[in-house]
């Protein structure tokens, strides 16, 4: 694994006390990664589980030295520090932390896949994505994120008023 500097892009959702755990999330990033940009937070109806409070929604991009990975480890260390359980899939959640893009890397392990599998079917993904990295040309599709969020729903999902510092 190399030691070089990585551009990556963290999805972070969250339907329990939804605007303290992005920010707490947010924070804990930083101690890994070198936050460059922040998205809008858009308000967003559960998806898959409906039976549930709406989510918060955003997307920060910034500068790792950390291997894909170890990141991944230290994401799901995070959220279990926000006390997330896994109850029923697609259920309430303090914090989802997900790794959109790591630069132009394309991997596929059972522990992690990237880009993110599923992140071109979802406009509450691909709505904060836009704002920070509009012009991006997914390194599977080889499509902008821009393009990709041309193709998706986004019915019921709006901007709070509210981005988060970057
Ligand atoms: P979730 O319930 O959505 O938080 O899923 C977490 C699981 O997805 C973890 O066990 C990860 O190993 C796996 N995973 C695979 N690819 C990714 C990715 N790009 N970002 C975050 N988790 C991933």
């Amino acid at each position: 694994m190399g030691t070089g500097i990585g551009q990556v892009i963290i999805a972070l959702g969250s339907n329990i006390s939804p605007e303290k755990h992005l920010r707490d999330g947010l924070a804990q990033l930083r101690r890994w990664i070198h936050i460059t940009a922040t998205s809008q937070v858009y308000r967003t109806p559960p998806w898959g589980y409906t039976g549930q409070d709406d989510f918060l929604n955003a997307a920060v991009a910034g500068q790792t030295e950390l291997p894909p990975v170890e990141l991944l480890n230290r994401l799901m260390d995070t959220e279990a520090l926000m006390g997330r359980v896994h109850t029923i899939p697609n259920g309430p959640r303090t914090l989802d932390l997900d790794i959109l893009f790591f630069g132009n890397l394309v991997m596929d392990s059972e522990q992690l896949t990237v880009p993110h599998p599923r992140l071109h079917e979802r406009g509450f993904v691909l709505l904060p994505l836009c704002d920070i990295a509009a012009e991006f040309i997914h390194p599977v599709l080889g499509r902008t994120v821009s393009d990709l969020l041309d193709a998706v729903d986004l019915a019921g999902i709006e901007p709070v008023g509210l981005v988060l510092p970057a």
